[in-house]
């Protein structure tokens, strides 16, 4: 009997928390928690011990089974039952679940984790060949002890400090009875939201959830890649708490090659002739970027010219993903002519019995020579003079521009001159 009355008295605790009767409905549990914990919140000055019974008084009678167990037992009924882990729960987390079912704590939103590139340099030879390159990095994972947890239990309260939130709310005096509101990161948590005990905390990490790993990426170099191509190893960056992981971007940086140049799937390559060899033909080694030795040899009696260009089949780049169809492989020639004065007067008579060059139409009279207005030539580079005619054409069509935008200006009646506006 006497334990009976003890058991009455431990069993109604809650409900005068609440304010409420024993035969309360659960409407008017709701209505009666509402009520005094929006006057009891500690954001508005409200006592947080005060906070923290209505949250544990309404979490247990707000749970048909849970309110059995206690109007039965009271709260120690409570702390064995099973699955039921005693009154450990947050106010506030109870508040804002009761504010908004879909809230959860524990649930937090994932944040997308950055990506990190890398770059990785690699030959000519190695986009022909195709390769394997060790690319070993370091990087964040999550403490593989506490599985990013931070402590040994596996949990994780919210910080009291912000509720959560990582950040707090001050408000300082300036003067004159005013007031600034600063939001700045909660100290407590350093902007995580969570506290762990220091009983709690993960060894290895500290509660910092994170550890290092060094790690060696192999990069498949396929045949025929190129440059900028990029190499994802998805979801290999840092690892961090709440974190969608992301991506490791390998992109793939051709160094110059001596020799040859690349565009697209095509190869070229300069080769100098000497007079002789453009004249009389030629035959030279090239040794491929496989190391393959090939042999390049011109016709029977062909000459080459200068700046004259010529093409083998399938001995370009490989083709990305198609490595057996190859692009052309181009030889741009230059001839290199024999220094003035190497040749003698003799020489000259002899080359030019040999060329049979073409009769000039007509023999120049020493009458008609006396004629023409000598003239002295120069050496230029006729590509950079026309660069630099083309630049200063532009210059000039640019000036002619202005006057005429002046014109129009004046012609114009628009009280906001359209020219006015390009000028800026
Ligand atoms: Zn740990
Ligand atoms: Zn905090």
């Amino acid at each position: 009997m006497f334990r009976h009355a003890s058991r009455n008295s431990d069993n109604i605790k809650y409900y005068e928390v609440l304010g409420v009767p024993k035969t309360a409905s659960q409407d008017e549990l709701k209505k009666a928690y509402k009520k005094a914990a929006i006057k009891n919140h500690p954001d508005k000055g409200g006592d947080p011990e005060k906070f923290k019974e209505l949250g544990q008084a309404y979490e247990v009678l707000n749970d048909p089974e849970k309110r059995e167990v206690y109007d039965q037992y009271g709260e120690d009924g409570l702390k064995d039952g099973p699955g039921r882990g005693g009154p450990s729960h947050n106010p506030f987390d109870i508040f804002e679940t009761f504010l908004n079912p879909r809230y959860r704590s524990h649930v937090r939103r994932q944040k997308q984790g950055e990506d990190v590139v890398h770059t990785l340099k690699v030959s000519l030879e190695d986009l022909y060949n195709g390769t394997t390159k060790k690319l070993s990095l370091s990087r964040n994972i999550l403490c593989p002890k506490c599985k990013g947890k931070g402590s040994k239990s596996g949990a994780t309260g919210r910080c009291y400090g912000c509720r959560g939130t990582g950040t707090k709310v001050t408000t300082r005096s300036i003067g004159l009875g005013m007031f600034q509101q600063m939001q700045h990161l909660c100290p407590d948590c350093r902007g995580s939201g969570e506290v762990i005990s220091d009983r709690d905390k993960c060894p290895p990490c500290k509660g910092n959830k994170i550890s290092y790993e060094k790690k060696v990426l192999d990069v498949h170099i396929e045949k025929g890649m190129e440059h900028g191509q990029k190499i994802v190893f998805e979801g290999q960056a840092d690892e961090a708490p709440d974190t969608i992981t992301g991506d490791i971007v390998i992109i793939v940086q051709l160094k110059e090659h001596t020799k040859f140049k690349r565009k697209f799937d095509d190869l070229y390559i300069e080769h100098t002739l000497s007079l002789t060899e453009a004249l009389c033909g030629f035959q030279f080694v090239l040794t491929h970027l496989d190391g393959r030795p090939l042999l390049v040899k011109s016709n029977p009696g062909e000459v080459m010219k200068p700046d004259q260009s010529k093409a083998i089949n399938d001995e370009g780049m490989p083709h990305h993903k198609r490595p057996f169809i190859k692009g052309m492989l181009f030889i741009h020639f230059n001839v290199e002519f024999p220094d003035s004065g190497i040749l003698s007067p003799d020489q000259c008579r002899n080359i030019a019995t040999i060329l049979t060059p073409k009769p000039s139409k007509k023999h120049l009279t020493d009458m008609e020579l006396d004629e023409c207005e000598e003239t002295t030539m120069h050496d230029v580079n006729i590509e950079d003079e026309m660069r630099r005619k083309s630049k200063q054409q532009y210059r000039e069509a640019y000036d002619d521009d202005d006057d005429d935008d002046d014109d129009d200006e004046e012609d114009d009646d628009d009280p906001m001159p359209r020219v006015q506006c390009a000028q800026q």
